[in-house]
């Protein structure tokens, strides 16, 4: 038989995998389907980034002499039916996509449409799934810091003779400062886009039912652009990603986050360039502190590596997990921002824009938010995955279900959850808002704080004897011994009818 590889619009790369080891001028696959694209209201941002990612490498790849087959069908099955009619006798050969249960149904399709397909290791990834399952064993739970601290070891990634570089393995508590006044970030550089990806947001525009800004689309869709903006993030970012990365502003949607999780999470660059190219800047440029690079390879090295691997243990009952039996559903204010609280309408505006927020704005806004309201994560889950450019099924459940929600216990500790506090304490967001971060009840009172303390009320029996929670309990305690915790639940009963009315 001869071998085709197929490349999946999440893997756009000719640098590993079946396209890497192919003869010049092999048959290539690229499958456009249709219908997954229909599933939800998707950012136009997102259908814009893998459309014309994949358009952009079927060009580039015919340029260099490859023989394209690129089929745009409404399903994979129509397309595989295509495909192997003209290709009878042919294996196609793919990269696992990190997604739970697609080799799968691939399999599937393929033998329908009569052809055969081979599936083989996923090598956009810095880890096998092999290592991590020496690595785990038969663990149900896992925790990100040995993890990360493996992977150090395993790679060399700022090690210094089986040491970590500096003394530390983690650099977090410098990385909790808010900009001075004045402070402005790095602008955000937009790729010079040319005329197919500019066609291919029209047609996304016309085509599809998207959510969302149509214009200022800024992310890159070429290995070359995503390089560039790789080049501009290590340049312009880095320096202050550490000392500010869990700041949030008004009017600031990039910070100086790295912005490159759109690019990684579809292949126009490998996990393991990016963190060589910190590890390397960190070596040669005073500018960037042991705390940005640190941070930064943390994210990537650690977090993004740990998803992938925790999402497919815990798949599939990770989808739809809710220990916290939460069941309200998500308020409206999530796709309109239309809200008077000025920390959600600031990143639900920011997340229209560009499809994107920095990840702080993710956890302690909107996720925070969610859980304390007690929306069901699956529901939340969609949201993030319609909304964002770099939201995949893979990344996206874990950062959602688990550590924004604590659905699971597969690897958090207890629920990420804070009342106005943080938000008050790492933003700008309560200065330009009409409620009170330091009242609890009342008219102007923020609703993060009653209902904080609703959800540890109601939350008792599965939270009150984990450990990490003792501190948290003694306050509710004494909310209670002081008589006003049924105040802050009329608070929050209040507050739902206000929401159910669009006023909150
Ligand atoms: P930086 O903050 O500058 O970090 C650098 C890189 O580290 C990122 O590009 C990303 O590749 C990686 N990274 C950092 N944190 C994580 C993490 N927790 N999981 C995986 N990779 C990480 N990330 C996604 O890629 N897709 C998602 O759908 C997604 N959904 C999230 C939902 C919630 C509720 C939360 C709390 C986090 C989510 N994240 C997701 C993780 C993180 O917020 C984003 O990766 C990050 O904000 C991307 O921005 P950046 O490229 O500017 O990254
Ligand atoms: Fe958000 Fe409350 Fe601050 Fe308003 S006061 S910005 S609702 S935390």
């Amino acid at each position: 038989d001869d071998e085709v590889p197929w490349v999946l619009g999440t893997q756009l790369t000719e640098q590993c995998g079946p396209l890497a080891r192919a003869p010049e001028g092999s048959r290539v696959l690229l499958i456009e389907a249709h219908d997954f694209a229909r599933r939800m209201p998707y950012h136009h941002h997102k259908l814009t980034l893998v459309f014309a990612a994949m358009r952009q490498l079927r060009d580039r790849l015919r340029e260099a002499g490859y023989d394209v087959r690129y089929i745009e069908a409404d399903s994979f099955g129509d397309a595989f039916t295509e495909f192997f009619t003209e290709n009878p006798e042919t294996t196609l050969v793919t990269m696992r996509s990190p997604s739970y249960g697609s080799a799968r149904r691939f399999r599937d399709l393929v033998e329908e449409a009569d052809g055969d397909l081979r599936v083989v290791e996923n090598e956009l990834f810095v880890s096998t799934r092999e290592a991590f399952e020496a690595w785990a064993g038969d663990d149900e739970q896992f925790r990100h810091e040995s993890f990360y601290r493996w992977m150090r070891q395993e790679t060399g990634v700022l090690m210094a003779d089986g040491d970590p570089v500096g003394g530390e393995w983690n650099y977090d508590e410098q990385n909790r400062e808010f900009p001075p006044e004045g402070w402005d970030a790095p602008a955000v550089p937009t790729p010079d886009h040319d005329d197919l990806t500019r066609e291919t947001a029209d047609w996304v525009a016309d085509t599809f039912d998207t959510w969302g800004r149509e214009d200022e689309f800024v992310w890159p869709v070429t290995r070359k652009q995503a390089c560039e903006q790789l080049d501009h993030s290590l340049t312009h970012r880095l320096p202050e990603f550490g000392p500010y990365q869990d700041a949030m502003r008004s009017e600031d949607w990039a910070m100086s986050h790295a912005l490159l999780s759109g690019a990684l999470n579809i292949g126009l660059l490998h996990p393991i360039e990016v963190v060589e190219a910190i590890e390397d800047a960190y070596h040669r440029r005073e500018e960037v502190g042991l705390a940005s690079a640190e941070g930064c390879i943390r994210q990537i090295l650690g977090w993004r590596e740990f998803m992938r691997h925790v999402y497919r243990r815990a798949m599939p009952e990770l989808a739809t997990a809710n220990q916290l039996d939460a069941t309200h559903s998500l308020p409206d204010f999530y796709w309109t921002g239309d809200t008077e609280m000025n920390c959600l309408s600031e990143t639900v505006e920011d997340v229209r824009d560009h499809g994107y927020s920095h990840h702080i704005q993710r956890l302690m806004v909107l996720a925070n938010f969610a859980t304390l309201w007690g929306v069901e994560p699956a529901e939340l889950n969609e949201w993030f995955h319609a909304a964002y450019v770099d939201a995949y099924h893979w990344v996206t459940t874990p950062n959602v279900v688990e550590m924004g929600q604590y659905g699971h216990g597969v690897f958090a500790s207890k629920p990420y959850v804070s009342s106005a506090n943080y938000v008050e304490e790492m933003s700008d967001y309560c200065e330009g808002c009409v409620y009170d971060p330091d009242s609890d009840t009342g008219e102007d009172a923020c609703p993060f704080n009653a209902l904080y303390w609703d959800f540890l009320d109601r939350n008792e029996e599965p939270l009150r004897s984990n450990h990490r929670m003792g501190l948290m309990y003694g306050h509710v305690d004494n909310k209670r011994d002081a008589g006003s915790m049924a105040d802050l639940r009329e608070q929050v009963a209040e507050m739902r009818e206000a929401a159910a009315d669009g006023d909150l």
